[in-house]
């Protein structure tokens, strides 16, 4: 399997049980369950399900709720997809009923208010371009005229280019997914169209509220305000994903390839697991292979440093869920070839003499596989701190994490490279007292044996942050040669 981790967003197409275990097998790490169109009641039972699959195939998974945010929508299309083309003129409302040809109903009730003559409206992720000609209040419309052609279909998401919509940050449906995902105990929750660190406190607060604030939360930077607000959000976030679709519409477009490097830089220096996400094997949610265009996309953001790679339409409505994992983690393992691994040690992240003790040892220890050469990294963590903190640096050789707390263990699933394994010696005793990570060497390579992990004659270092269960440190660093 690659190292790069593969998101793959969960819907229709990958619903049969077949087709989710093909999945699994293929390399897909985590799924992702679109809230926006999940209904949050379908959370708890859709979480129950796909993990029993996991459990099923002995492979991990990861589960990944994700917040639609105030993104505005059309409502179900009556015939479900049609074609707009250049210089036809439509009618929008706020009306609750099918989107048709002539009348396209958006969910916002204020539309009349909020949009004026000349403002622009974008369907389909950019790709319809409308602009109001006319507000009608009489008849409760706006009378648009298409700019650029192309498809409408149920639910899509309607972005306004000119208008200042008044929305919460968090939606009413959102609090509702969050309460679902919480009750669930997904892995990650993303949250869609974040302004401002401000946002994933309150989430955090909302999720507090029903014991889960510990919940890894996912920031989509995809708002115009988020990019300027990058360091903040990053700070605040367990996880960043780079979301290019409605990116893409808020920003201008050629700038999506440049914002993606810059976050993704900002990203592996704080040592937060980032997703580059949206159209990454597009044409495969028809076609049997992808375009070259597109590979080259998925190999350049593993080569400017992603974690995690995402599939969205792909996987959830397209043709192809199984072979377009499978595509993604070809891909992604002739990528990997080409990390250079000099280069993020001495360049990117070389050791400045301000670095701290716990990213200096882990710069050491990869420094070290490198060198000399190790055969494997291990890392004995309880918050997966350390395990993130070497991974950043990219080591050739596999990186092992034993963590006595499964839950824990899952949020490693969007960090790059590492391979997490349950590891219960090191819970503390039955007095409480935490133990030494040196008394638990010999039960650690016995673990990563019986996983079929290690090999005698292996020269393996081992990471941990002493006293074990206080998360954040890493100060120890031991070098064995596997017996
Ligand atoms: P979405 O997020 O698929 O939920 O819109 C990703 C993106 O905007 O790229
Ligand atoms: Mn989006």
């Amino acid at each position: 399997m690659s190292r790069t981790k593969i998101v793959a967003t969960y819907g229709p197409a990958c619903e049969p049980e077949r087709t989710f275990k093909a999945m699994l097998r293929a390399g897909l790490d985590v799924v992702r369950l679109n809230v926006s169109h999940l209904d949050p009641e379908r959370i708890g039972p859709t979480v129950g399900r796909l993990r029993r699959f996991a459990r099923e195939e002995k492979l991990p998974l990861a589960v990944l709720a994700d917040m639609p945010g105030p993104k505005v929508r059309c409502t179900e299309c009556e015939p479900d997809k049609f074609q707009l083309s250049e210089g036809d003129r439509i009618d929008l409302s706020a009306r609750n009923a099918k989107s048709t040809p002539r009348e396209i109903c958006i969910r916002y009730p204020r539309l009349l208010d909020d949009v004026r003559k000349g403002h622009q409206l974008a369907i389909n992720d950019g790709l319809v371009l409308l602009e109001v000609v006319k507000v009608d209040p009489k008849a409760g419309t706006l009378r648009a005229r298409v700019l650029a052609g192309g498809e409408v279909s149920s639910r899509k998401g309607v972005s306004f280019l000119h208008s200042t919509l008044r929305v919460p940050s968090i939606t009413p449906r959102d609090r509702r997914g969050l309460r679902a995902a919480a009750e669930a105990q997904v892995d990650f929750i993303a949250l869609s169209f974040v302004r401002s660190e401000k946002d994933m406190h309150q989430a955090r607060r909302i999720l507090g509220g029903y014991g889960a604030e510990d919940i890894p939360l996912v920031a989509k930077i995809e708002q115009h305000e988020a990019v300027d607000r990058i360091d903040a959000i990053v700070g605040a976030s367990d996880a960043i994903m780079v979301a290019r679709g409605d990116m893409g519409i808020e920003r201008p477009l050629e700038q999506v390839p440049l914002l993606q490097k810059d976050i993704i830089a900002v990203c592996n220096r704080s040592g937060k697991a980032v997703i580059t996400a949206t159209q990454m094997l597009e044409s495969m949610i028809e076609n049997t292979r992808p375009t070259r265009a597109e590979v080259s996309d998925v190999a350049n953001a593993i080569l400017d440093g992603t974690d995690a790679v995402m599939l969205s339409a792909e996987t959830a409505t397209g043709r192809n869920p199984v072979r377009t994992v499978r595509t993604m983690t070809q891909i992604a393992l002739a990528a990997e070839t080409r990390i250079d691994q000099r280069r993020i040690l001495e360049i990117e992240y070389p050791l400045t003499r301000r670095a701290d003790l716990d990213d200096a040892l882990a710069h050491a220890a990869c420094e070290l596989a490198y060198d000399t050469p190790l055969d494997a990294l291990v890392c004995l963590s309880f918050y997966g701190t350390t395990a993130r903190r070497v991974a950043r640096y990219r080591p050739e050789c596999p990186i092992y994490v034993l963590s006595p707390y499964e839950a824990q263990c899952r949020r490693l699933a969007l960090t790059w490279g590492v391979e997490v394994f349950p590891f219960a010696k090191a819970r503390p005793s039955r007095s409480g007292k935490t133990r030494d990570p040196e008394h638990l060497i010999a039960p650690m390579i016995e673990a990563l044996r019986s996983f079929g992990r290690l090999r005698p004659g292996q020269r393996v270092a081992f990471l941990a942050g002493i006293p074990l269960d206080r998360p954040g440190g890493t100060n120890w660093l031991r070098v064995v040669e596997v017996e």
